[in-house]
């Protein structure tokens, strides 16, 4: 999958004859890409854009603006990503600014709208063969079983009427998948996959807990076998013992079906032990994208390391330095000009309020970053030292020291190959339920005492944190 550019912008009404006075930008630009058998972390704070973002990329709602390509072959992915640095190298302002020139006919004079015009048009005829949002109703509705969600509130988004066989066979209703005793034989699967037995294919929700709510809702996601799911804080509102199951089913399932996911949630030491590479967003805008271990390593960002310097320590004797945020983040209707974080960033410099930044490169392997902090950000290849606004750039004479090395130039190598990871990429292996329990927890970095040699646990060993089973209803 490749978000290209999303854009949702929610119009508000007023008045009396409810007319048009703004517009919620929910999401403004967002770009990343999702490998076949990878988890892409989504973080940010409550009302960021992460839920739109992931009801855009299933096409539960309409975009604004942009694209969702679904499974573009490696080099049109490549393509798409060389395509959206060209044109904001030529429109750093963004491509809507280019509007009436685009509209004016094809006798412009102007390079700059010429060239834009010419990507433009490669970016159209990807989009007619691979965007979801040109897809006619029929072929969307065929696409639908390879594209899940799995839902925040296990509670609300199962019917208290239907049984849980009808609940899981649905889908496969919908999609007039075999018949009657095939579909309920898959439910029986379905439900074992997920850790349930086939005896609670009778039972209403109401008689679950709320793991095993959850596990009712993996299994009618993964009923028509789908490739990419969304998974929308899906552990959010299970205590803590039980998130550690649901995370290791999905990471099973995940391994076992080679499956997708856009995991979005808050809790960041979760998203660190799941995610192949993650995503960092502030006000409808991806402020850094990087791999998972490089983004906690060495984030650039300053909402980031606020963000992670917020991850509590369940140990007295260790102390991090919190980064407090002045403010309150603004309103997504009247967005902030220039950075949309520089309002509450400890960073700022004139130029942050003046100028977008973009999301570049930094020079270390696929990490990506949006703010002038950094030198590539406003480089003249991206057009924002320019002729047209020399005055508005002041940019520091010196970046900031980068912990593990300086940033340099992007080459070609830096930019994302889509492809499937492989384990040399450093893919997670978070599946023992052990370690889940102790990052769900906060415990990753308090210290492990061994299992003593004559056999016995300590205080703190595995064994004594293993996850209890759940009870059965
Ligand atoms: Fe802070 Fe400026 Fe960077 Fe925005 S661009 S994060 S305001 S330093």
């Amino acid at each position: 999958m490749v978000a290209w550019q999303l854009r949702k912008y929610f119009p508000l009404r007023g008045g009396v004859l409810s007319s048009h006075i703004g517009d919620v930008r929910a999401v403004d630009g967002v770009s990343f890409d999702l490998r076949r058998g990878e988890t892409v972390g989504l973080v940010g704070e409550s009302g960021c854009g992460k839920t739109t973002v992931g009801r855009l990329m299933l096409r539960l709602i309409e975009p604004s603006g942009g694209h969702t390509f679904f499974q573009p072959p490696p080099e049109v992915a490549r393509r798409l990503t060389e395509i959206r640095d060209e044109l904001r190298k030529l429109n750093p302002l963004g491509t809507e600014t280019l509007a009436p020139a685009l509209k004016a006919g094809a006798g412009s004079t102007d390079p700059t709208v010429r060239e834009s015009r010419v990507l433009l048009k490669e970016l159209d005829q990807f989009a007619d063969q691979y965007s979801l949002y040109r897809l006619s109703p029929a072929k969307m509705r065929k696409l639908r079983g390879k594209l899940q969600i799995v839902f925040q509130d296990p509670f609300s988004s199962l019917s208290p009427r239907m049984l849980v066989r009808d609940i899981v066979s649905e889908p496969l209703t919908i999609h007039h998948w075999g018949n009657r005793k095939q579909r309920y034989e898959r439910v029986a699967e379905l439900l074992t996959s997920v850790g349930l037995n086939p005896e609670h294919l009778w039972r209403f929700p109401h008689e679950f807990s709320g793991g095993q709510r959850q596990r009712i809702g993996i299994a009618r996601a993964l009923a028509l076998r789908p490739d990419f799911i969304v998974l929308d804080e899906p552990t959010s509102a299970l205590d803590v013992s039980v998130q550690a199951q649901i995370l290791n089913i999905l990471l099973r399932l995940q391994r076992e079906q080679n499956l997708s996911y856009l995991f979005i949630s808050h809790h960041l030491s979760v998203v660190r032990a799941v995610s192949h590479r993650v995503v960092v967003m502030y006000l409808g805008k991806v402020a850094e994208w990087a791999n998972t271990e490089e983004l906690f390593e060495h984030p650039l960002h300053p909402y980031t390391q606020a963000l992670l310097s917020a991850i509590p320590i369940p140990d007295p004797a260790l102390k991090r330095e919190r980064i407090i945020l002045s403010g309150d983040v603004p309103s997504p209707a009247s967005p902030p000009s220039g950075c949309r974080f520089h309002t509450r960033c400890p960073m700022v410099m004139p130029v942050c309020s003046k100028v977008e930044p973009p999301l570049i490169p930094t020079g270390r392997r696929g990490h990506y970053v949006a703010c002038h902090l950094y030198p590539g950000a406003s480089l003249p290849e991206y057009g924002l030292i320019s002729s047209r606004s020399p005055e508005v750039i002041e940019i520091p004479s010196t970046a900031p020291p980068v912990e593990g090395g300086p940033l340099s130039s992007p080459t070609p190598a830096d930019l994302p190959t889509p492809s499937t990871p492989t384990a040399a990429e450093g893919r997670p292996t978070p599946v023992d339920p052990v370690v889940l329990q102790r990052l769900v927890t906060g415990w990753r970095d308090a210290p492990v005492e061994p299992t003593d040699p004559a056999g016995g646990p300590g205080p703190n060993s595995p064994r004594s944190l293993a996850v209890p089973p759940e009870p059965a209803p």
